[in-house]
């Protein structure tokens, strides 16, 4: 159990960091209290070990947000407001990980540490396949039909340098999470299968996200400015919906695609622990 030293330290590094967050512009004000709250609940699940994984998720997701950001607008795909993001954002990529840190204070059972560190790896995968992918000089390819190619941006749309991008980043996040157990000595997982669930987790969870990108998430048209967008209004007038269901925007693939990746992780655990 952490002791209240810890507690205080762990406090002032959460709040800190949402300062600095707020400070660069990278998430606003609501967005920093979702976040606040989620690393507060993984980091009272078990202490510094599991903030570090989300600390390590929001440097790297948001420097590679704000990476060659004024080329991304360019292609017209790139996060509205300057890369600044809401607390729908927070929830989407947080919520599941929020949820295996409450499952995990009441439980302390190694599932829960699985489907953390999957839920994490497969939000920062997600992230950086579209950030990395939106850098590729070949147009992606729709998922679900790829002799199809798409404009870089849409959702759905996959490229080889955004899937290397993707399938790195939950190994990386996989073996830092278990090198990072090891160290503070709570690993009371089986290694090997517990990074083996979590790349495999993390890979369904990201083709999920895809899939699910290029055949339900909404895509919206502006009649008055003939842009796309996922939003339910743009210049003020209603949109008509062009693609998809209207209602199932960007942050409800994620949270479903992050929820389907960390469940299938467990799942993968427990096979590789039975046989
Ligand atoms: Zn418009």
């Amino acid at each position: 159990m952490t002791s209240a030293v810890e507690v205080i330290i762990g406090v002032i590094v959460i709040l800190g960091l949402a300062v600095i967050a707020i400070r660069w512009r990278a998430i606003d004000l609501q967005g920093a209290i979702a976040g606040v709250i989620i690393s507060l609940l993984a980091f009272l699940a078990e202490g510094f070990a599991w903030l570090f994984m989300i600390v390590i998720f929001f440097g790297v997701s948001s420097a590679m947000t704000k990476y060659r950001y004024d080329y991304k607008r360019k292609l017209g795909f790139a996060q509205d407001k300057s890369g600044t993001r809401s607390w729908p954002n927070s929830v989407a990529n947080g919520g599941v990980a929020a949820i295996a840190s409450l499952a995990e204070l009441y439980t302390h059972t190694e599932i829960f540490a699985v489907m953390f560190l999957t839920s994490v790896a497969v939000a920062l995968a997600d992230t950086l396949a579209t950030e990395v992918g939106l850098l590729s000089h070949s147009k992606p390819r729709l998922i679900t039909h790829l002799s199809k190619t798409v404009e870089a941006g849409t959702s759905g749309g996959v490229s080889l340098l955004g899937g290397i991008a993707a399938i790195s980043s939950a190994v990386g996040l996989s073996f830092l999470g278990i090198a990072v157990a090891v160290i503070v000595g709570n690993s009371l997982y089986d290694l090997f299968s517990a990074a083996l669930a979590v790349v495999l987790g993390a890979t369904i969870g990201v083709f999920v996200d895809s899939v699910l990108g290029a055949t339900v998430q909404g895509i919206n048209k502006c009649s008055k400015c003939e842009n796309l967008t996922e939003n339910l209004t743009h210049h003020g007038q209603r949109t008509s919906t062009v693609r998809g269901l209207r209602y199932v925007d960007n942050n409800v693939v994620n949270f479903t695609s992050i929820l389907v990746g960390a469940i299938s992780s467990i799942g993968l655990y427990l096979l590789v622990n039975a046989l």
